[in-house]
């Protein structure tokens, strides 16, 4: 299938509100006799301004799977329309083209450490053309205000918080209005109330914003905040749709 025409044919596939959509993806890790399935026959629909959890063991894929939705690697079989754009065997320019449409939290916040908090938000802004003729810095500050850190806006990393650096990270990925967050066990390093703190944050901007947020965690007291939660096992989606909080619990 052409590019063109696998777009095509993504949009006609999509329902106007179905921002991700996954189906019969696999993943490979390796090459010849090292190759090895890493995911097996995913299939996901997510709707714009669904909050869902991927919970599952640890090794169980949904690092790459969130990876692959992120346009962080290329998906490889199957299909995998992210935004009304087809990504399987999607190219470079695409890859990036997407990531700019995407927020991105991680377990470890990663901040630049020689950028206050204000120009680690403000570089977000940056690579987005629609804001170069707007008040960067005053959109940075008001995200800062936000989360809660506006008198910490020219605080360098190393002097704030684990929880305070996942909120500079929430201000970062939330700052250019991205469709879609993906967010990597954002709550890993954080003490109780600091985790809560910080998805009870996320869960509020996003449905401000109308934004779709996929959250990968082990954490089973941040569950309650998902519209959704979804089970990963050995690669493949074991559960959706049905309500996993009894069994974690
Ligand atoms: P999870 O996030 O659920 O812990 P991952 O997606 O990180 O799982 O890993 C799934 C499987 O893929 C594991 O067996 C892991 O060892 C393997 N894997 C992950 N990343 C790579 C990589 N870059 N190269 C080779 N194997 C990988
Ligand atoms: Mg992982």
């Amino acid at each position: 299938m052409s590019p063109d025409f696998a777009d095509t044919f993504a949009k006609n596939n999509m329902t106007s509100e179905t921002v991700i959509n996954v189906s019969n993806l696999d993943h490979f890790f390796g090459e010849k006799t090292l190759k090895k399935q890493v995911l097996f026959d995913i299939n996901l629909a997510i709707k714009a301004g669904e909050i869902v959890i991927m919970t599952g063991p640890s090794g169980s894929g949904k690092t790459t799977l969130l990876s692959l939705m992120g346009g962080l690697r290329s998906a490889q079989v199957g299909s995998l329309q992210i935004l009304d754009q087809e990504m399987r065997g999607a190219n470079k320019g695409k890859l990036t083209k997407l990531r700019r449409q995407i927020g991105y939290i991680f377990q470890a916040h990663n901040l630049m450490t020689f950028l206050t908090a204000k120009e680690n938000v403000r570089m977000s802004l940056e690579l987005h053309e629609q804001y170069l003729n707007q008040d960067i810095n005053t959109k940075s500050i008001a995200m800062l205000e936000a989360v809660g850190l506006g008198d910490h806006v020219d605080y360098y990393p190393e002097s704030l918080s684990g929880g305070q650096k996942q909120r500079v990270a929430i201000a970062r990925a939330l700052v250019s209005h991205p469709k879609i967050v993906l967010a990597d066990e954002p709550t890993a390093s954080l003490d109780k109330q600091s985790g809560r703190d910080v998805v009870e944050l996320m869960q509020k901007l996003a449905k401000e914003q109308d934004c779709t947020i996929l959250l990968v965690t082990h954490d089973n007291r941040i569950l309650d905040i998902a519209d959704r939660i979804i089970y990963m096992e050995d690669g493949q989606l074991k559960s959706d749709g049905v309500d996993m909080r009894i069994k974690l619990n």
